[in-house]
Parts: C-alpha cells; sequence; structure tokens
C-alpha cells in the first residue's frame, strides 16, 4: 500500500477529550473518527487491526468447534417479548419503529434471535452440542461512553451461543469456549486471567469474565500472582475431551480471582500476602451459562434419547474485538506511538523511503515492496514527499513492528536501515539480509 495513496490522518497533537494512551493514540494515528458520543468509523489503519483481532478470534472459535452465522443487527420487539426481556432491559436498548409502526430495536445482544433460529430447525439430542456465533456490531445506550472504543455505544461483539440435552454437556460446551478464550487472548499477545463473576438468576459457578490487567481498566480486580505465570493451553488440546478440558479449567480457577462484584475479602486475606495482587483490569471478555432461561420461554427443546422433549441447556459467550484493538494499544505503547505485536499488527513492515524522485531511492524501494509482498508481508509504503523525520514520527505513531529505512547514502553503500519498532534496535544490512530477516 502507497501512503500518498492511501488515508492515514494523522494528528499531531493529543486531542484534548481523550483520557487514556490508547483513545489518544488511535485518535493521533488515524484509526478511527468519532461520529456521535460513543460512535466511531473505523479508518483503513484502525479496520486493519480490528480484522485482524476478528481473524484470530475466529480460528479459536472454529478451533473449539463453534459454527459462524450472521444474524442481523435490528430484531424485531416481538422476540424480545417472548423472552420477557423487552420490558426488561433498560435504557440502554435502543428502541426503534418502522414504517408500520412496529417496534424494533438495534441488538444489545442476541440470545432470542439465535434461540429463534434454533427452534426451527434442531429437534433431536443428536444434533447437539451446537454452538453457533457471530460477530456483528451491537447497540447499547451507555449511560457514560468513553474511553474511546473500550466503551462505547456501538460496538463489534463476537457472542456465541451454545445449546446442550442437559446441564453435564452444558459445562463442556462451557469448557470449550472457556479453554478457547484463553488461546484468543493469549494469541493476541496478552495475558487475560479469568475471574468468577455475577452469574445472575442461576447462580453457581459457571460465568467468568475474563481479564487484562491494565492501570487504565474500569474493573477493580484481586487475584492470586501464579495466574500471571500459568500456560495457555496448547493449539492440539482436544475439545472433545470432557475430562481434559475440564483439567485444563480446574487449574484456571483454582486459584483466587474475582472483580470487586464478587470480591470474598476472606477468601482473598486467605491468600498470602506476597502472592496478592489488586489491581485494575479491562473486561475483554465473559462467559455464562444460564440453563433453560430462554429456551423455557421460547419453547426450544428437543427430542431426547428418552422420547421425551427436554428443554435445551444455554450458554453465552461474548468477546469485544473493538475494546480488544483499545486494550491491545494499553498493553503496548511508549511515548513515540503504538507498539503492535505481530499477530495484529496492521501491516508488517513500513517502508520508508527516505528520497522520493531519486532514482536509485525509488528502484531500491520498489524492489523491496515487490520482494515483502512475494513473501506474503503486509508493507505500507511511505513514497509521500515529505521530510525524513515526519516519516519517522509517523512509522513510531502507527507502530508497524519492522521499519525498513531507505535513503541515498546507505543505498551508496549497498546498505538499508532496519529498525524494530519493540526494541528500537537499528541495523544497516544488505536489501536481501533485510528481507532475509523480515521474512525469515
Ligand atoms: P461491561 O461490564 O464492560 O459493561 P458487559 O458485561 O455489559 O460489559 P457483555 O454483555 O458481557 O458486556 O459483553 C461481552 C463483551 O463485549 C465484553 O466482555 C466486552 O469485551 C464487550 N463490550 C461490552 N460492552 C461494550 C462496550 N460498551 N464497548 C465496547 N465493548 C463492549
Ligand atoms: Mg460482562
Amino acid at each position: 500500500m502507497r501512503l500518498s495513496r492511501y488515508l492515514l490522518p494523522i494528528l499531531r497533537e493529543a486531542p484534548r477529550e481523550a483520557e487514556i494512551a490508547s483513545h489518544r493514540l488511535m485518535l493521533r494515528a488515524g484509526m478511527i473518527r468519532q461520529q456521535a458520543a460513543g460512535s466511531y468509523s473505523w479508518l483503513p489503519l484502525g479496520l486493519r487491526v480490528l480484522r485482524k483481532i476478528e481473524a484470530v478470534i475466529r480460528e479459536e472459535q472454529n478451533r473449539a468447534g463453534a459454527v459462524e452465522i450472521l444474524m442481523p443487527t435490528i430484531q424485531s420487539a416481538d422476540l424480545w417479548r417472548e423472552s420477557g426481556r423487552y420490558d426488561a432491559y433498560g435504557k440502554e436498548m435502543l428502541r426503534i419503529k418502522d414504517r408500520h409502526e412496529r417496534d424494533m430495536l438495534y441488538g444489545p445482544t442476541n440470545e432470542e434471535m439465535v434461540t429463534d433460529i434454533f427452534r426451527a430447525y434442531v429437534k433431536s439430542y443428536r444434533d447437539l452440542p451446537l454452538n453457533l456465533y457471530h460477530i456483528q456490531w451491537k447497540f447499547r445506550d451507555e449511560v457514560r461512553p468513553r474511553f474511546g472504543v473500550m466503551r462505547s455505544r456501538e460496538f463489534l461483539m463476537k457472542d456465541a451461543y451454545s445449546f446442550d440435552i442437559d446441564k453435564e454437556a452444558a459445562r463442556h460446551s462451557y469448557n470449550r469456549m472457556f479453554v478457547a478464550y484463553l488461546r484468543t487472548f493469549a494469541r493476541l499477545g496478552l495475558k487475560s486471567i479469568p475471574m468468577r463473576a455475577e452469574s445472575g438468576p442461576i447462580g453457581g459457578d459457571m460465568s467468568h469474565e475474563f481479564i487484562v490487567l491494565a492501570p487504565t481498566g474500569e474493573s477493580e480486580v484481586f487475584c492470586h500472582r501464579d495466574y500471571l505465570g500459568f500456560d495457555t493451553p496448547a493449539a492440539d488440546t482436544d475439545f472433545d475431551s470432557a475430562d481434559g478440558l475440564q483439567a485444563i479449567v480446574d487449574r484456571w480457577t483454582s486459584l483466587y480471582a474475582a472483580t470487586s462484584e464478587m470480591h470474598d475479602e476472606a477468601a482473598y486475606g486467605a491468600v498470602a500476602e506476597a502472592e496478592r495482587v489488586s489491581a485494575r483490569g479491562i473486561e475483554v471478555g465473559h462467559i455464562f451459562y444460564f440453563g433453560t432461561k430462554y429456551s423455557a420461554p421460547m419453547g426450544a427443546s428437543v427430542t431426547g434419547p428418552d422420547g421425551k422433549e427436554h428443554e435445551v441447556h444455554m450458554g453465552s459467550y461474548g468477546i469485544g474485538p473493538s475494546r480488544l484493538a483499545a486494550a491491545l494499544i494499553e498493553a503496548n505503547h511508549d511515548e513515540a506511538g503504538i507498539v503492535w505485536p505481530d499477530a495484529v499488527a496492521p501491516f508488517d513492515v513500513a517502508l520508508l523511503n527516505l528520497r522520493v524522485g531519486d532514482a536509485a531511492t525509488d528502484a531500491a524501494c520498489a524492489d523491496l515492496e515487490a520482494g515483502l509482498r512475494a513473501a506474503g508481508r503486509d508493507v505500507l509504503y511511505d513514497d509521500r514527499d515529505e521530510r525524513p523525520g515526519a516519516k519517522f514520527a509517523t512509522a513510531d505513531l502507527i507502530g508497524v513492528p519492522w521499519q525498513l529505512i531507505v535513503g541515498p547514502k546507505s543505498l551508496a553503500d549497498g546498505k538499508v536501515e532496519l529498525k524494530r519498532r519493540a526494541t528500537g534496535e537499528r541495523v544497516l544490512v544488505t536489501p536481501a539480509d533485510a528481507l532475509h530477516r523480515i521474512t525469515g
């Protein structure tokens, strides 16, 4: 991608309304634009990151056996009347009327709709377990949207919904998502800790929020230090093994971890003082078993092996990809800007041409760009007629992992400069060596 033909509206000054680093940097790096309170457009650079995050989430959902669908954002109020939530849901729900005066709403979540899909097609226990997910925009009229896409009114969510014949099977489905979430956040380079969460009227221990520690997080959390050193479940984890998954979940829930809503001073006090972590955190995911809360009123049941009808046991599982983009920046930035982990970087390489118009420099850049592209790397080629200083600042700000700097002086010695954004390390190497180091 040539920067001269791209849309990268860099801001020099930190916008005054942005209170936390991720919000400031997303605005400064031209990733997002505010359109109304809590509502953002994703500009080209931001969208690339969002898509990368989605891709990791999707891979891990699929690996765990979930099946992707796509449901609409606008829903009919009638479905929500069936579950009783149309009246119960507060002002966070955006209620709309269509031209026929029919009550509609912009979905804040999709339990009702997915239950409607399920009941239309699935009639036998033989078709279970089933987990359907989608990645779709939600709207919640938050009282206090803030921190940019961290808490916005319109935001992207991956929401999955599991259906099982009984509670035991539902626990297996829950554990699949539990492990998938550990893997997802780890692949994004984040250390997430599952914390016991409010499980609503059903009670029980099957609700966890996945929290990433960050000083700017909105949640107050308490946990055992050892969680920070736990290993992530491997890619070849057998998701069909109920016992295997249970062992992983047991380990990851064996030590104290709770948000302030579920905090138990006495239990926390029993943790050795040196092992206690009291911190702030960002909720990046939330998983939840709720039994027959929706299947009962909405008539979603299957015929069991006993020939009788069974209301299905359900769970729902949310991740906020748009919030994750911000959380990732909170975890990965310095004074100069964002420092993207490779897995979600908008581009792999920023190629900086320090003398646009100079035949040798232009040719070297064209060669490098072609070589990188052939190796499957995404390149942002800064071919603008700009001062080197501005190019360096832009590259540092947008945080692309590699910077490949091509100027006439080094080129005369057959060299280009390669910089690793995360460490600041720079080396002068031949173009071939640079390619090799980036793609090797
Ligand atoms: P919170 O407690 O932060 O308000 P929630 O508990 O209402 O979130 P869930 O219904 O559990 O959220 O939604 C699943 C996921 O969607 C959350 O874990 C979070 O990552 C994301 N999410 C929820 N609300 C927002 C929002 N307003 N802006 C961005 N992401 C959000
Ligand atoms: Mg939640």
